[in-house]
């Protein structure tokens, strides 16, 4: 069998059914009929012939092995480290975490979300400050979240950021590329050299230790700045926090930074989990998900993110932020991490760390080499006057491989996996030997005195069988692609096959750090340039850069190179960005993040752009019209016919047409957005390609553009071009790309396209077999959906009082995931199949629809209360049938075990439906004392 024969669901028998029920003869009759000629794409794809899994491993080995693992030394925010085989194998290499999707339906994601706390509760303890979120992109953009946030919270009306020289290099391009479209001034300030602080500022960037190692005591810099109105952002080190005085302990108002050294492995730059964390009075400004305590409808204590409609809408033109899809799986492993060793498993890694690079300095010390900074954590700087290429080189020679700071300096850092050996070899590329005599180097007015993770949870799970036993039981209360289908509009819950995940932890992928020289990465380099020509094929556009790692950094570096066109044209003035209201929250984001202006364009009764109301906004922007941002095809699942027209007319009046391309999946092999009149798109490789979900990241999200806007592709933020980096690493979440890779490789041009085939003939088979019961809206050409569709709950809702959300909850007790509920049409769900699940799911799905649907209707006659019921009651735990009353309108049999649920196959929610606006409104995002699990 083929590998694409595995990929897509339904055989070629089950198709044929599924083409009859909708009414045609073949695939080709279907697709001709739904994808409008206008955008339609004739050729074949120009990618190699499909191989098999087998072959395709092969061939990843032989990339993998061009790349050299050395000893990384290099440090500057990203460390070597022990992924715990327990955490490796359970969480990184287990569908049961990495398949599962953000948690927006709390009740079926109560072990993602505990971890998710335990991680805020660990953030926060390490950095002394109240709350913190679960988890950024990376320490850059985490770094540029805190920046508009002191921007926000400062009374200053100052536009300056003062950033501490001794910054990593990284973070600094990133917050320089995210400081200028807003407007804000980027202050690089030698603080050790004794520069002064400006006049006037409204935020402080400091970096805690340095990127040279130095330890600082920053309190005075912090009273200062507090004392002009300016708020304070430290990045912090948390295992160098576990020895030294907490941010929030010498008055930080914000922490940002990395948990890679947490047990995450290099992967050349990601996918890892930035932190962010704020100090009280800032929780409800802090940009990300955030996790929260409230309680189910028994009164139980029960998870669910906080304040999520803030969050789930990203406040559109108002937006402060557009991070949506984060790095959950990598949150999880840090978590674990904690778990696993506790406080003072931690404490002793940090203690061990420190000693090597006490050892070094002191050898160094000993044999008259000036060591720059008498007080660090892990990492040393020594001045070498003329010799750093010599003793780089050196150390090479020996595997180990440091960091050239110029000429003159070296820098060497130190993590859990130095040994004394890494110690001597060090040692011997600077020409001097190991001495006896270590002293720490952690200046005594800086100790940390404070206690952390002292609640149960980081001091019980030591053991591997008690770490193996809490990650099953937090896995068991989940629901993700190993035990059904995920139907998510606009999320492509597909297969995520276990081919394309086996790589991610090969060590030839897994332990190589992001700034390696370039004679180790030779396997990386390659793999990243064949996945992006292979993008740049399959979309039509002219390069891609893959740096992006998400969806909505695709999108801020799609329209950052469309400003830097304007600009470089003498056209800065452009700056109106014209977004549908359907469509997805991160857009509007985007463009206000892209110091663009935002114009809605309406949606027509069929729910396409309105083309008298964008005629209008183009009159009335013409002269300052930036772009154009819509999806394709558009939120509602329909492939729009005005598109190349749309396209055309933005196009006369000197605007850019960005197309999100989110939902490629319904257009791989069969349309271009490059050909059909698209300048950019950026796509979701976790969506159409095959990344998996991971809980709600990581993702990867590439810019693709057309010739004229390569020249603003993002950069390498070391390099001297760095201005436009819009992550902390060249290639993003390196590590995960041989699974897009390993897709297209195995799927082949025919495999590709068939999968688009069958995405739509699901998609337009689950529509056939649910119109009848639910209404289906908008279809585009013979009233075809694309590869999702909307069915329409407003009429019974008006007619019951049952919602979205009952049904929602209620599928919960059928054993499924919910649709996206109320995207983009609220009261609506919005039902995407993907072309990996078979007929008999797709079957067990409608049937499930079809049996509420009847629920509903014995609700409208009165069969049931319409304030008890099945519906309104769900989800069912196990503990509420099984109690001991039972007063419901309906059996316990009915509520367990609705129609067609296999009884030896049941999913049980552990909890039941849950209160969200109880958690706003009494917010707690740290993990709750035992007691409050007492019954
Ligand atoms: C998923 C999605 C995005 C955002 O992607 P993230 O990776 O979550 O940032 C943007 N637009 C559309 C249409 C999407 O479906």
């Amino acid at each position: 069998m083929t590998f694409a024969a595995r990929h897509i669901g339904p055989d070629p028998d089950e198709q044929d059914q599924m083409l009859k029920l909708i009414g045609y003869g073949s695939m080709e009759q279907l697709m001709d009929a739904a994808i409008p000629e206008v955008i339609r794409w004739h050729g074949r794809l120009d990618l190699p012939e499909a191989a098999s899994e087998e072959e395709t491993i092969a061939e990843l080995r032989a990339i993998a092995a061009r790349n050299t693992v050395a000893t990384s030394m290099i440090g500057l925010g990203y460390y070597g480290t022990f992924t715990p085989a327990v955490i490796r194998r359970n969480v990184l290499e287990n569908p049961a975490w990495y398949t599962a999707y953000t948690p927006y339906q709390p009740e079926i994601s109560q072990g993602r979300l505990e971890a998710l706390l335990n991680f805020q509760t660990m953030v926060t303890d390490l950095t002394g400050l109240t709350t913190a979120n679960a988890s950024m992109l990376d320490e850059g953009t985490a770094a540029a979240e805190a920046m508009t946030l002191a921007r926000r919270a400062s009374k200053s009306k100052s536009s300056v950021y003062v950033v501490d020289a001794d910054t990593l290099p990284q973070t600094l391009s990133v917050l320089r590329t995210r400081a200028e479209p807003l407007g804000i001034e980027v202050r690089l300030v030698d603080l050790d050299a004794g520069q002064a602080l400006p006049e006037e500022f409204f935020g402080l960037h400091l970096q805690y230790p340095g990127a040279s190692g130095a330890v600082r005591d920053h309190s005075a810099l912090v009273a200062a700045a507090h004392a002009g109105g300016a708020l304070v952002t430290v990045a912090a080190d948390l295992l160098a926090l576990t020895l030294l005085r907490a941010p929030g302990e010498i008055g930080a108002d914000i922490a940002a930074g990395t948990t890679q050294r947490f047990g995450v492995p290099l992967a050349f730059g990601g996918p890892h989990a930035g932190y962010l964390a704020v100090r009280s009075g800032l929780e409800r400004s802090l940009p990300g998900r955030l996790v929260g305590v409230s309680k189910d409808a028994d009164g139980a204590p029960a998870y669910r993110l906080a304040l999520q409609t803030r969050e789930q809408h990203i406040r559109r033109e108002k937006a402060t932020s557009n991070i949506c899809t984060a790095q959950v799986l990598l949150a999880v492993m840090a978590s674990m991490y904690a778990v696993y060793h506790g406080p003072e498993g931690l404490r002793a890694i940090a203690r061990r760390t420190h000693e090597r690079a006490a050892a070094i300095a002191a050898g160094l010390d000993a044999a008259g080499v000036r060591v720059a900074h008498a007080e660090f954590f892990d990492t040393v700087t020594a001045v070498v006057p003329g010799r750093a290429d010599a003793v780089v080189a050196a150390a090479a020679a020996a595997g180990v491989d440091l960091w050239r700071v110029d000429a003159d300096r070296v820098s060497v850092a130190c993590d859990e996996t130095t040994t004394e050996a890494h110690v001597a070899a060090v040692l011997s590329a600077f020409g001097v030997a190991p001495v006896a005599s270590v002293v720490s180097a952690i200046p005594a007015s800086l100790r940390r005195e404070s206690d952390f993770l002292t609640h149960p949870v980081f001091r019980t799970h030591h053991s591997e069988t008690g770490m193996l036993r809490y990650l099953r039981r937090l896995s068991d209360r989940d629901y993700a692609l190993d035990r059904g289908m995920i139907p998510l509009g606009s999320c492509t819950m597909k297969l995520n096959a276990t081919t394309e995940m086996e790589p991610v932890t090969w060590p030839e992928f897994a332990d190589i750090h992001p700034f390696a020289p370039a004679s180790q990465t030779a396997g990386y380099e390659a793999l990243v340039a064949q996945l992006e020509a292979w993008l740049a094929e399959l979309t039509g556009y002219d390069a891609v850069s893959v740096q992006p790692n998400a969806g909505s950094q695709g999108e801020l570096a799609g329209l950052l190179a469309i400003r830097g066109y304007h600009r470089a044209r003498g056209q800065a003035h452009r700056d109106v960005c014209l977004i549908p209201s359907s469509a997805h929250g991160t857009n509007a984001a985007s463009a206000v993040m892209a110091g663009m202006r935002v114009a809605v364009v309406a949606c027509d009764a069929d729910g396409n752009v309105d083309a008298a109301d964008l005629d209008r906004k183009i009159e009335a922007h013409r002269d300052d019209l930036a772009a154009i941002m819509v999806t394709y095809p558009s939120t509602h699942g329909v492939y729009e016919t005005g598109i190349a027209d749309l396209c055309a007319k933005v196009h006369d009046a000197g605007g850019q047409v960005y197309v999100d391309g989110a939902n490629l999946n319904a257009l791989v092999g069969f349309a271009k957005p490059g050909r059909f009149g698209a300048d950019v798109s950026h796509l979701n490789l976790h969506k159409t390609f095959c990344i998996p979900h991971g809980g709600g990241g990581p993702g990867v999200g590439p810019v693709a553009v057309r010739a004229h806007l390569a020249e603003f592709l993002p950069g390498d933020p070391l390099s001297a071009s760095g201005e436009h980096a819009v992550s902390a690493a060249a290639h993003g979440s390196a590590g995960i790309l041989p699974i897009s890779w390993a897709y297209l490789r195995m799927m082949g041009p025919e495999g590709l396209a068939a999968a688009t085939s069958v995405a739509v003939l699901s998609a337009n088979y689950v529509a056939a077999r649910l119109r009848e019961h639910y209404p289906v809206l908008y279809a585009g050409n013979d009233g075809l959906v694309a590869h999702e569709c909307i069915l329409d709950l407003r009429p019974l809702t008006k007619a019951t009082g049952i919602s979205v959300d009952d049904v929602a909850k209620r599928l919960i007790d059928y054993g499924f995931h919910a649709p996206t509920m109320s995207f983009p049409v609220a009261g609506t769900l919005m039902v995407e199949p993907t072309e990996s699940e078979d007929l008999a799911e797709l079957d067990r799905f409608c049937a499930a629809m079809i049996a509420i649907r009847s629920e509903i209707d014995a609700v409208a006659a009165g069969r049931w209360p319409r304030d008890d019921n099945p519906l309104v009651n769900a989800p069912h735990t196990a503990s509420s049938v099984a109690a001991d009353e039972w007063s419901h309108a309906y059996p316990r049999s009915v509520a367990a075990y609705p129609d067609g649920v296999d009884r030896t196959a049941k999913y049980w929610s552990p909890v039941r439906r849950i209160d969200g606006a109880y958690g706003d409104r009494n917010l707690v995002c740290a993990c709750p004392p035992p007691e409050a699990f007492e019954d």
